[in-house]
């Protein structure tokens, strides 16, 4: 049945066939997805995402970092277009639908347009942004960021991946090094279709969320001295023992992190006892400090918190801390009208709606700074992502389509 609002139709046999054919480009045996960016699997999956794209009469253009942009042009061509997008790029053994999921569902919403006979006032585009992951080439996100004069260019070209190979010479190898001429010039908005790699919407029983912005982020390296000495002669009450503080340090973050509401975050990922033997008290143990919140004065005071929590703890156990910032990203809040667009959208389609944060970065984070930008989450099974057992229910695929072709024919249709 067409939508009656929209009047196309989502195929989700054909969404669900190209799902599944680009998860064969790099596929693993346990069912997952190794396509790391601007390797030979990232350029078959290029290729059969531009084929599919022309095959949909739509025009290709390709810009200096690589990233596809496919238009379905508009009743009017010289309005600003509607961007749809994700990322085709994995990380190692990741999963099927991560950024596919959202490349592939604008272009469904396009073909079924164009099946319908349908086109909105202004252009949609579709776009695949050229390493989202940051698997191969750190730092992630580049080619989003690059959009928004976030990096350079040549910065991003230049980065070498972890055999020495450069960024740039792999976009030529591919054969992917377009014209920075092609990047979008004005946008009118973009929406981005994910799946939510979290529990939450099956903790709650929903298919869908409208996002409504992404955690900050503060990211500390903390290096804690003390007193090396031998295990075993070394009387417990005299010791400066920087292992214990590290580890009064992991405890207690959690706890700070618990006296908030979700989606409020802390973690210690990364931890070094230096000279690490099994008989003698480490002299110093080197930690990573993540905390992460909603808003910029949130992540202010719980930053201020773990920093004097683990001063606090080193005093205590007498051991000295250098405590270096070393990331700090602001939180990112979407527009508020295409958030409200999204969740009427979800409504629209049947589902009950939610609202929710995302914990993770995405290119609708950097988007965000150029143009009005919302994402949509689709349920993932399990919570579980960036693994081979990633996977959502088709249904919840059919009512995010439908969501996504909702909203953005409202968007094309803006004059
Ligand atoms: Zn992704």
């Amino acid at each position: 049945m067409p939508d009656i609002v929209t009047g196309a139709r989502i195929d989700l046999g054909r969404l669900r066939a190209s799902i599944l054919e680009m998860a064969a480009i790099g596929a693993t045996a346990a069912g997952g997805v190794t396509r790391l960016t601007l390797t030979d699997e990232d350029r078959a999956a290029r290729d059969l995402f531009a084929r599919w794209c022309a095959d949909a009469g739509l025009t290709l253009r390709l810009d200096d970092m690589g990233t596809q942009y496919a238009r379905y042009e508009g009743r009017d061509p010289s309005l600003a277009p509607v961007l749809l997008g994700s990322h085709l790029d994995s990380v190692p053994a990741g999963g099927k639908y991560d950024g596919p999921l959202g490349v592939l569902t604008g272009l469904e919403v396009v073909r079924a347009l164009r099946d319908a006979g349908l086109r909105g006032r202004r252009a949609i585009e579709i776009v695949n942004f050229t390493n989202e992951e940051g698997a191969r080439f750190e730092p992630a996100m580049v080619a989003s960021a690059v959009l928004v004069g976030a990096y350079t260019a040549d910065f991003v070209h230049h980065r070498r991946d972890a055999t020495g190979l450069r960024f740039g010479d792999e976009l030529d190898r591919i054969g992917y090094r377009g014209d920075a001429a092609n990047r979008p010039g004005a946008i009118h908005a973009y929406l981005e279709l994910h799946i939510e790699q979290g529990p939450v919407l099956e903790s709650e029983n929903l298919p869908l969320a409208a996002v409504e912005g992404i955690l900050g982020i503060r990211w500390f390296n903390v290096t804690l001295r003390g007193q090396s000495q031998h295990a075993g002669p070394s009387p417990m009450r005299s010791r400066r023992d920087a292992m214990v503080a590290a580890g009064r340090i992991i405890v207690g973050l959690r706890e700070l992190a618990l006296s908030y509401p979700d989606p409020v975050v802390a973690t210690v990922g990364r931890l070094r006892p230096v000279p690490g033997v099994i008989n003698q008290i480490p002299a110093e143990v080197v930690m990573s400090a993540d905390v992460r919140h909603w808003t910029d004065e949130g992540l202010a005071e719980i930053a201020g918190k773990a920093e004097a929590l683990m001063r606090r703890i080193a005093v205590e156990e007498r051991v000295e801390i250098d405590i270096e910032t070393i990331q700090n990203v602001p939180p990112t809040r979407f527009d508020p009208r295409l958030v409200e667009l999204l969740d009427a959208s979800i409504q629209a389609v049947g589902a009950p709606s939610r609202r929710m944060v995302a914990g993770a970065g995405h290119d609708a984070k950097y988007m965000n700074d150029i143009t009005p930008t919302a994402m949509l989450f689709v349920r993932t099974i399990g919570g579980m992502s960036h693994c081979e057992s990633e996977e959502i229910a088709w249904d919840d695929a059919r009512l995010g389509a439908e969501t996504l072709l909702r909203a953005a024919l409202r968007l094309a249709e803006e004059p």
